[in-house]
């Protein structure tokens, strides 16, 4: 997202990391590089997928809101065109980090907050991991044992600069998206994410009249793109790309994360 002038601000596209894995052994980020599985299942110590099925329920562990039945949200495309949505597991906790450096005073609770709107819409459960050290970055590890264990890596939630991150220069003040992955004769599924938040500009917005509630709005905004909706060109729902003031989803926003809440269960990631 975007800050400038009190009362717009507009939002980049979503970042989405496409990670498949072929066959059990290629693994491809879609960003950047291509790289080649070093060992085949089932896991082995230099892995670099973590073991599957951590934490991994039978049923979902909760579930979204019934569909208001609203068509004015957009899915992020999904990279199998007989698949209709990426999702994330909602039969296991969806846990997140925070990188607090630079971050705007109050905004933990927003976060907190923006959170909690993401999990009551979806009916997915967010687990807090605390706050981390790890910098943003484009092609971010999705697993990380060495910092986080030998689980996905958590969704990194991290103030940044345009300085250290060029996308967000100019008046984008966040952007976010996930990483989906494949194993073979499953869906696609999302197991990690980001969202980089512009800490100088965001830091003015708290300044302006309703400002917290813009930044919430913001972190929700970015965070509904890490679960799976991408821009709709409907002005009324936040995830337009711009925004006219509005400060919580609308019924567009709230249909499509009730059905990206409807993922399928991956027990094999
Ligand atoms: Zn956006």
């Amino acid at each position: 997202m975007k800050q400038g002038r009190p009362g717009k601000w507009r939002s980049t596209s979503a970042i989405v990391l496409v990670l498949a894995l072929i066959v059990g052994l290629f693994f491809i980020p879609s960003w950047f590089e291509r790289y080649v599985l070093a060992e085949a299942l089932p896991h082995l110590p230099d892995s670099e997928v973590p073991p599957p099925g951590y934490e991994a329920a039978s049923s979902p562990l909760g579930l979204p809101p019934a569909s208001n039945g609203s068509t004015a949200f957009v899915l992020q495309e999904s990279p199998d065109p007989g698949q209709p949505f990426v999702a994330y597991d909602p039969c296991r906790p969806v846990h997140y980090v925070v990188r607090p450096d630079l971050a705007p005073p109050g905004t933990d609770q927003l976060i907190r907050e923006a959170v909690s709107a993401v999990s009551a819409a979806t009916g997915l459960q967010f687990v807090y991991d605390g706050p981390t050290a790890e910098a943003p970055a484009k092609d971010r590890e999705a697993y990380q044992p060495d910092r986080y264990g030998k689980k996905w890596a958590p969704i990194l939630i991290a103030w940044s600069t345009p300085e250290e991150s060029p996308d967000l220069a100019g008046r984008v003040a966040g952007f976010g998206g996930s990483s989906s992955i494949q194993v073979p004769g499953e869906p696609y599924v999302y197991v990690t994410g980001q969202v980089q938040l512009d800490a100088p500009g965001l830091s003015e917005t708290m300044t302006f009249p309703n400002g917290p509630a813009l930044v919430r709005a913001i972190i929700m905004h970015e965070l509904a793109h890490v679960v799976g909706l991408d821009h709709v060109n409907d002005p009324t729902q936040l995830m337009y790309e711009e925004n006219n003031g509005q400060v919580g989803f609308g019924a567009g926003d709230r249909a499509g994360l009730a059905l990206l809440g409807t993922g399928e269960c991956v027990p094999n990631v």
